[in-house]
C-alpha cells in the first residue's frame, strides 16, 4: 500500500517521522479486565457477582472454555457475551465512564505528541463509541485527533442503539476469528519504503498485542503483565512501562536522538533480566 493510502501518514500530520500505536483496555485504562467484560461482569474482577448487567460469570466461563477447546471462535463467543447486554448503549457508556479509571499520564503524553507531530492511533478489540467517550473524558476535545481503529456497534432492525436490547457489536475484521487483527493495520506502515517509513511504536499489556508488536520498532509492554514474558520468548524488542509518564520520557529521548529504539529495547531486556519488569513473581 502506498503512503498516500495510509491515514496516519496524513492525519493529523503530513508524513510523520514517528507513529504511536496503542492498545486501549489495560493500557490507557487502569483496569486489568477489558471494558467489555466490565459490562458483563461488573467493574470488580474479583467479585464478579456484583452489579453485572450481562449474562454473568458462569456463561462467560463457558464461553472461554469453548474458545480454549476450539469449539467456538473468540469472535463468536465475544458476540454472545455482548448480545447478553441489553442495557441501552448510552447507559452502557455512562456505566463505563463511572467505573473505569484512566491513566492520567496519557493526557500529558498526548498533548506532547500533538506538539511534536506524532500521530496516536488506538487499536482495540473494544467498541469505538465507548473508547471515544473515555478518551474525550481524559483529554478533552483534542480526542478527535486520535484515530480509533476498533470494533463498533450498530442498531438492531427497528431499534436505535439507545433502546433496550437495541444494539449489537460490529467486528472490524469479521473474517478473522479474533474479530480484530491489529497487525493488519500496522503492517502496511511497516512495509513502506525506508525513506518514507516512520519509526513505529506500540504500547500494550496483553498477549493479543503480540501480533501488532511484531510489526513495530519498539514495544512498550506494561510492567507485571504476561506480554513481557512472551516478548522475551519471541525475541520482540520491548521496553517496560508502568504508566504513560514513563512512555513519554522514553519517546522524548528517542525523538531527541539521545537513544535509539534499539538501545531502548536493549535496556528493556536488561530490566527484565534483573527482575525489574514485574513478571515471573520477581520484583514489583
Ligand atoms: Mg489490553
Amino acid at each position: 500500500m502506498a503512503a498516500q493510502d495510509l491515514p496516519a501518514m496524513h492525519t493529523p500530520f503530513e508524513n510523520p517521522k514517528f507513529i504511536f500505536f496503542t492498545d486501549f483496555d489495560g493500557t490507557i485504562t487502569m483496569t486489568d479486565i477489558p471494558l467489555s467484560r466490565v459490562l458483563v461482569l461488573g467493574p470488580f474482577a474479583k467479585s464478579p457477582q456484583t452489579d453485572n448487567i450481562g449474562f454473568g460469570t458462569e456463561l462467560r466461563k463457558k464461553g472461554n472454555r469453548d474458545v480454549l477447546e476450539g469449539t467456538k471462535s473468540f469472535r463468536d463467543s465475544f458476540k454472545e457475551m455482548m448480545d447478553s447486554v441489553k442495557l441501552p448503549y448510552n447507559q452502557c457508556i455512562d456505566y463505563i465512564l463511572k467505573h473505569i479509571k484512566l491513566d492520567p499520564g496519557f493526557n500529558d503524553f498526548f498533548k506532547w505528541s500533538l506538539e511534536n507531530k506524532i500521530p496516536v492511533v488506538v487499536l482495540s478489540s473494544g467498541m469505538e463509541p465507548i473508547i471515544r467517550a473515555l478518551l474525550e473524558k481524559l483529554v478533552g476535545p483534542d480526542a478527535k485527533n486520535i484515530d480509533v481503529i476498533s470494533n463498533t456497534v450498530r442498531a438492531r432492525p427497528g431499534k436505535t442503539i439507545n433502546d433496550e436490547g437495541g444494539w449489537e457489536i460490529v467486528f472490524h475484521d469479521p473474517e478473522s476469528g479474533f474479530g480484530h487483527d491489529k497487525s493488519l493495520t500496522i503492517r502496511p506502515y511497516a512495509e513502506l519504503p525506508a525513506e518514507q517509513r516512520p519509526t513505529l511504536f506500540y504500547a500494550g499489556d496483553g498477549v493479543s498485542d503480540l501480533s501488532a508488536a511484531r510489526e513495530t520498532d519498539l514495544l512498550f509492554a506494561k510492567k507485571g503483565h504476561d506480554l513481557i514474558s512472551y516478548c522475551v520468548r519471541e525475541n520482540i524488542p520491548f521496553t517496560v512501562f508502568e504508566d504513560w509518564s514513563a512512555i513519554k520520557a522514553k519517546v522524548q529521548e528517542i525523538v531527541a536522538g539521545k537513544i535509539t529504539v534499539h538501545e531502548a529495547a536493549q535496556k528493556g531486556f536488561e530490566e527484565y533480566k534483573k527482575g525489574e519488569a514485574g513478571v515471573n513473581g520477581v520484583a514489583h
